[in-house]
């Protein structure tokens, strides 16, 4: 009754799942957050049960101290599902990783000398990896990075045709992001499927508040829609994706505006917030449906980007056997998925409006009988993903 204890950081608050590690099944899930504020929050579920707390947690040390009260409180008990490993989520892999790794003072080290790329996302990771190590002395730690399944790019595809020194010292290149779900999703496509993953052409379409499509041959990530930051490709709920760049320089010659506001312009005051004043995708359709024209035009800049990424990657693929939706848009707006493939029949993609409203849950296929490419809904799990990784390297 082994498990894995799978754990995503951020600045003030952390997510855990403890995983068994024979049967996946999720034993619990639970949420510290507001981490240093006068008042923090800690919440623990389990099948049967929810609980929540709100006392100080001072920092991410003291954070797993209050979770591992929840487990010895209301379990499951860690002595009988001990966690056999800790699985890190970590945002930037660089270049230097590609695959979960084992996290050793080295290791650490470089995490954080990537912050410069992800000034947000790597020190806290670092931090909660810290912390947890404190909480777990005894067990391997491995660090499983966003950016990794997206390291089998080839510089054609990676390469911004930008000075190459300038680049190179700067380590300026695209990275990609949401990885480990582009890699359990277009993998649980396969097995469902039924087909070997080495022999699939795949796009991947991951639509959540954070937005990224990626071209999966074999099972390899050849190309991805988010780029040095996960800012570039698809319009989010915030994030505006592909600008030209010069409109950065417009408008720092016409408004003086610095890089800290153009970086919270971009990525938090962009995107379908920016067009309609609305962040989520609920809200953006519904506002739609009711006239509002700013909405209606949001949906449609959305969907363009959308369309322009799957003709391209058909073209980089030379064939697609399968096209799969995920995350929070991706699972759950039928009309996001039907507009985002309407009118291609003649490129083999026929969308079934029954099977597309269905409101069955699990993994899915949306397309006809008739439609060449096969068109599926398959959910996201990216813990479970982080949890396989981690048992593929402590075994
Ligand atoms: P995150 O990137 O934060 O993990 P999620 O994958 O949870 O995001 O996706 C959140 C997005 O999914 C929100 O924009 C939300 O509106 C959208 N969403 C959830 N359910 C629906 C739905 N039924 N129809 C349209 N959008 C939905």
């Amino acid at each position: 009754m082994t498990s894995v204890l799978v754990v995503n950081s951020g600045s003030s608050s952390f997510k855990y799942q403890l995983i068994d590690a024979d049967d996946e099944r999720r034993l619990a899930s639970g949420l510290v957050e507001r981490i240093g504020e006068p008042t923090g929050h800690a919440t623990h579920d389990v099948p049967d049960g929810h609980w929540e707390r709100s006392l100080e947690i001072p920092d991410h040390t003291a954070g797993f101290g209050v979770m591992l009260d929840a487990f010895r409180e209301h379990g499951p008990s860690l002595e009988t599902h001990p966690p056999i490993a800790v699985g890190h989520r970590v945002v930037h892999g660089g270049a230097r990783f590609f695959e979960p790794t084992l996290v050793t003072p080295l290791v650490l080290i470089n995490i954080e000398d990537l912050s410069d790329l992800a000034p947000l996302h790597n020190p806290a990771n670092v931090e909660g990896i810290k912390a947890a190590q404190k909480a777990f002395p005894e067990l391997p730690h491995v660090a499983v990075f966003d950016t990794a399944f997206h390291q089998t790019m080839a510089p054609d595809a990676y390469t911004y045709a930008i000075d190459a020194e300038l680049a190179s010292r700067l380590r300026i290149r695209r990275y990609g992001f949401h990885g480990t779900s582009h890699k359990y999703v277009s993998g649980a496509a396969a097995r469902f499927l039924q087909r070997p993953l080495g022999e699939l052409k795949q796009i991947v379409l991951h639509l959540g508040n954070g937005a990224s499509m990626t071209a999966v041959d074999g099972g390899r990530s050849v190309d991805t829609s988010m780029g040095l930051t996960p800012l570039e490709g698809l319009v989010m709920g915030t994030r505006s994706g592909d600008v030209d760049p010069a409109v950065l320089i417009y408008l720092q010659r016409k408004t003086r505006i610095g890089p800290d506001d153009l970086d919270d312009l971009l990525n938090q005051r962009s995107g379908l917030l920016g067009l309609s004043g609305r962040k989520d995708m609920r809200d953006v359709i519904r506002a739609a449906d009711d006239g509002d024209e700013s909405a209606r035009l949001a949906l449609e800049v959305y969907l363009h980007r959308i369309r322009h990424y799957i003709g391209a990657y058909t073209f980089e693929l030379g064939r697609v056997d399968d096209i799969v939706f995920t995350a929070g848009v991706g699972e759950n707006s039928a009309e996001i998925r039907a507009r985002s493939l309407a009118g291609l029949e003649h490129h083999g993609i026929e969308v079934d409006p029954d099977r597309n409203d269905s409101r069955v849950g699990g993994v899915r296929v949306i397309s006809t009988d008739a439609s060449r490419v096969t068109v599926l809904v398959v959910p996201t799990d990216e813990e479970l993903e982080i949890a396989r990784q981690t048992l593929s390297v402590v075994g």
